[in-house]
């Protein structure tokens, strides 16, 4: 008989086999930098398939050869994550930033249009701005209120339609939860594409994923994570992940070979160790954030609240919530009553919840994003993105819940 079993049911053992380390239970740190062949015969295929000199056999594997190419924390972690997103294939990188900028650098070329939704990570808006705009590659960007029409006349208007090389968006936007349409800009990035050249749409879902949006089923051709944050789940590891079919995965990871930014195996071992309780921790800090939530929003100190299990039936978000995600999340921000002088009060108040950037792991954390994460965002964008003065934003973590609460109301309550 066989089983399908969920992917949490799987963290613990997906893809290892004691036998290969004299019966360990657990998978263990293979801190080598280099494997031996068994023969000349062996390392002489092994380096035809990972250097594509000829397409991989239907069964072959591809032999381990040097830590740089593969090593097996490396690779049962990245069989582990295809498991959540239902990809052929996954890449772990030694940060979110590292597998953002390889995908970045993979589908755009000198004279490339890139088109994107803003706002962005601040990372990767600084390296389309700084970087890639040096290498003569172009970018248009658009947000949330944009309509099909408007993005597409902005592609035509660019005057670069036929070099549209990549279609790039993050869903829910940090730090105010406001969605982008993943089928639209697969729409979109169809009607650009030609059949000599698919525009790939890659989506950073570290916001939400792996559990609670997938994007490859809404059209994405690749998902991108931080690690770093849920995945990580324990503010000890910075790592990231692309995930997509094995012909976009192969030009990945031929170009990961070659930056060298794969992560090492220590981040590996890290991370397969965080994967086991992936859900656990998830499913409690979203039932956390929607009682964070809730609370916040009957507070007479808070103004609003931005959280994705608050939008209204009647906002034009809420098809969107509905169609493409599978939970709220953890990440609650709200506007205090004032400004930075109250928000900073705030913050300074707090005694449970940790002040610090990042976000996703066990711990609640809370930060100013105007002042801190979203410093170098302009004022106009700014003032555009809603992100003033008076906005706080909170990753909620696994803490008993009435806790977080109390330490948020007294905080409140605390200052001026
Ligand atoms: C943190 C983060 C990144 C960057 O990841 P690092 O692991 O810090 O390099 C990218 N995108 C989003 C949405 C993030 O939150």
């Amino acid at each position: 008989m066989e089983r399908q079993f969920k992917p949490e049911s799987l963290m613990m053992s997906f893809g290892y086999k004691p036998e290969w380390s004299e019966g360990a239970l657990k998978c263990p740190i293979f801190q080598t930098s280099t494997f031996v062949f068994k023969s000349a015969e062996d390392g002489k295929a092994f380096f035809e398939v990972a250097y594509g000199l000829r397409e991989k056999g239907k069964t072959e594997k591809l032999g381990l050869i040097y830590s740089r190419i593969n090593n097996p924390d490396l690779e049962i972690l990245e069989n582990r994550l295809t498991l959540w997103d239902r990809a052929d294939d996954c890449a772990v990188f030694e940060s979110g930033l590292a597998a953002i900028t390889t995908v970045l650098m993979e589908f755009l070329s000198p004279g490339d249009l890139l088109l994107y939704s803003s706002p962005l990570y601040g990372g990767t808006d600084h390296f389309i701005h700084q970087v890639l705009s040096r290498l003569g590659i172009t970018s248009i960007a658009f947000h949330a209120g944009h309509s099909e029409k408007d993005i597409e006349s902005m592609v035509e208007k660019s005057g670069k339609k036929d070099k549209l090389g990549l279609v790039y968006i993050e869903t829910p936007a940090n730090p105010t939860n406001s969605l982008i349409d993943m089928e639209l800009c697969a729409r979109i990035a169809a009607k650009f594409s030609t059949p000599a050249r698919k525009i790939p749409l890659a989506v950073d879902n570290t916001y939400m994923g792996p559990l609670w949006q997938h994007p490859l089923e809404h059209g994405a051709d690749l998902v991108l994570y931080s690690a770093t944050k849920y995945i990580g789940g324990h503010s000890d590891v910075i790592a990231g992940a692309c995930l997509g079919s094995f012909e976009l995965m192969k030009r990945i990871k031929t170009l990961r070979t070659f930056l060298g930014n794969m992560a090492g195996p220590w981040t590996g071992w890290l991370l397969m160790r965080s994967l086991e309780t992936l859900k656990v921790r998830m499913e409690t800090q979203s039932k956390n954030a929607m009682k964070v939530a809730d609370f916040l929003s009957k507070h007479p100190k808070v103004e609003k609240v931005y959280y994705l299990g608050l939008i209204k039936e009647n906002d034009p978000q809420h098809e969107i919530y509905k169609r493409q995600c599978l939970n709220a999340g953890a990440m609650v921000s709200f506007d205090i009553k004032g400004g930075e002088a109250e928000a900073f009060d705030f913050l300074n108040h707090l005694r449970l919840i940790k002040l610090a950037v990042s976000l996703g792991s066990t711990e609640s954390l809370a930060e100013h994003p105007a002042t801190m994460t979203h410093c170098d965002v302009s004022k106009e964008d700014r003032d555009r993105l809603a992100i003033s003065e008076k906005l706080i934003r909170l990753s909620i973590g696994v803490e008993y819940p009435d806790d977080i609460i109390w330490d948020i109301q007294q905080a409140l309550e605390g200052s001026a």
